[in-house]
């Protein structure tokens, strides 16, 4: 066989649940048109379940997306066909985090946030030769943990350490699920880190990829530990409070925080979008802010079973795969505007997402083997300017408000509100909200009324729609648990599209959910990564 000399990626191979991977050289060789031995060494570099109905009958089955290096047959005009048809594409090369050809950066980096975008950019600009401090305002994991447990059993919640604030930031306490719809060259290079950290190599192509918050908890060490031994200095309980600005209030000679002043070069900002005194800070002293659109609504829960049944059917098959996920979409019609899930947690929990005191928010996590017998995701419709103003904080406020009046609908002690979907799309109240994994339990609440009218119209609409694609959906069993608002952050820090640098500033770099340019661990996580690589190509150009 003569050497591959240009790598594919060759698409939408079908795969039968008890077929082996085997036969995926063949079907790949036929869907490129080229002998089978033309193929290089395969990859699989996405697996996913394709679980919908054809007329009427559902067919199980797996969708898999191949790369391999394809030498002799090049050339041929069954080959040319397959790449016009897209069903084959020539593979871009992952991008590695350690810049080749680079000078390096000698400089002194402080990052604030160790979330996914924080501790990216930070490993990235150690990889590359600079002097990194990290900061974050919250306690390191173990701490975070003890925290955690002490709100659960006071309801008093610790402003600075919680789900949101502390070590690898709002995603440590999740499902940890790392697929995004963004294409980008660096999101193999970070799921390698994580492999090389311990996570699962699966990770590297299942199309629903995810770690889950037990194995998450032994990842993170190792992951600090290894940016320990390329230099970076962590600071826990460390919070930004103002920039050091040099003359003319353009460049950022270092970070105020509560611990005194740390000198920098450049100054990597991912504080998460729920850092509202910090952004409020930064905008006094000429940081730009702007409002942007941001999703809104509840957690909805049902019985695993009920999802499972209603997505792969009963039979031996659909045992063989596990606790299904569901993404559901309803587009805008004339009984309401569009609604679809978002962050489904198969076998998980709801938490409570809080940071500050007197305000309710829920989101879901889960552990790697999905174990609990919940499932549930976030049914959200989006909210724009227009529909709360477009002062910079004006989606601020409209969340503070809404997560204020659900906190005191709870009973002012962390309580959430539930309701039924069937009493939901009646407009009733549930008398007595059937158990939820949510630990701070529900109490009666009509959700259809402490919503903004629109988003119970889309929430309604969805869930009429979605009951005829898993039934059951929007039944008894369906029960609603709010507020979910921090699904997405309602305001942007303009940046420099090339440098990625912020508005009016020299050497600040926003990035991640705070900033508006991510949304869920890897898209922050590469968006830190290329934040850090910006810097770096500077540098050098
Ligand atoms: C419960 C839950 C479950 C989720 N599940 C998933 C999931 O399964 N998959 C997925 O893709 N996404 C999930 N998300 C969303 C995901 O976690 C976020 O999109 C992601 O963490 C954003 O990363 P980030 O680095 O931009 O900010 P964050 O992860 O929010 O990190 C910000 C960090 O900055 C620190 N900080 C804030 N202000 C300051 C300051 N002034 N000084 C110092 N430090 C500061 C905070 O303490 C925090 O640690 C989940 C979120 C939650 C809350």
């Amino acid at each position: 066989m003569s050497e591959p000399t240009r790598r594919f990626r060759i698409h939408n191979l079908e795969l039968g649940l008890a077929e082996s991977e085997l036969l995926l050289r063949s079907r790949a060789a036929e869907a490129a048109g080229v002998p089978d031995e033309a193929l290089g060494d395969l990859k699989i570099v996405s697996k996913s379940i394709d679980a919908r109905k054809h007329r009427g009958v559902r067919r199980l089955r797996f969708v898999v997306h191949v790369e391999t290096g394809i030498s002799t047959a090049v050339g041929s005009e069954e080959f040319k066909r397959a790449l016009r048809s897209g069903r084959v594409r020539e593979a871009r090369p992952p991008q590695p985090l350690r810049l080749e050809g680079c000078g390096g950066y000698r400089g002194r980096a402080v990052v604030v946030g160790t979330g996914p975008a924080g501790l990216y950019a930070a490993w990235t600009l150690a990889l590359n030769g600079a002097q990194v401090d990290v900061i974050d305002r919250g306690a390191a994991l173990k701490d975070r943990g003890r925290d955690l447990v002490r709100f659960r059993r006071t309801r008093v919640p610790d402003p600075e350490s919680n789900l949101l604030y502390g070590e690898g930031g709002a995603g440590t306490y999740s499902d940890g699920k790392l697929y995004t719809r963004v294409d980008d060259p660096l999101e193999i290079s970070c799921l390698q880190e994580l492999v090389d950290c311990g996570a699962p190599e699966e990770i590297l192509f299942d199309s629903r990829a995810h770690i889950g918050t037990d194995k998450l908890h032994r990842i993170l060490p190792e992951m600090r530990r290894r940016m320990e031994a390329e230099g970076v200095r962590f600071h826990w309980g460390v919070r930004l409070e103002k920039l050091a600005l040099g003359p003319g209030g353009r460049r950022v000679r270092g970070a105020i925080t509560s611990a005194g002043e740390l000198p920098c070069d450049a100054l990597f900002l991912a504080p998460g979008h729920s850092a509202r005194d910090t952004i409020r800070a930064l905008h006094d002293q000429g940081v730009a802010v702007e409002a942007k659109p941001f999703q809104l609504g509840v957690r909805v829960e049902h019985p695993q079973e009920l999802i499972t049944a209603g997505r792969y059917g009963r039979g031996p098959e659909a045992e063989m795969l596990g606790p299904a996920y569901y993404n559901l979409v309803s587009k805008p019609g004339s009984d309401g505007p569009a609604c679809h899930s978002f962050c489904m947690c198969p076998g998980g929990k709801i938490v409570a997402s809080v940071n500050i005191p007197g305000a309710l928010c829920t989101n879901g996590m889960s552990n790697s083997r999905h174990s609990s017998p919940w499932a549930n995701a976030a049914l959200v419709t989006t909210f724009g300017p227009a529909e709360f103003g477009d002062g910079p904080f004006d989606g601020v406020a409209f969340q503070e408000e809404l997560e204020r009046r659900f906190f005191e609908a709870g009973g002012a002690d962390y309580t959430a509100p539930g309701q039924r979907a069937d009493d939901f799309l009646a407009g009733r109240e549930t008398k007595n909200p059937r158990h939820s994994s949510f630990s701070f339990g529900t109490c009666p609440g009509r959700i259809d009324r402490l919503l903004p009218q629109s988003a119970t119209a889309a929430i309604a609409r969805g869930l009429r729609r979605f009951d005829r694609v898993i039934p059951g959906f929007a039944g008894p069993e369906g029960l609603l648990v709010g507020l979910e608002s921090r699904s997405s952050g309602p305001i942007r820090l303009p940046r420099d599209r090339d440098s990625g640098i912020a508005a009016g500033f020299e050497n600040l770099y926003p990035m991640g959910e705070g900033a508006g340019f991510a949304g869920g661990i890897m898209s922050a996580a590469i968006d830190g990564a290329r934040a850090a690589q910006r810097l770096l190509q500077l540098r050098d150009s």
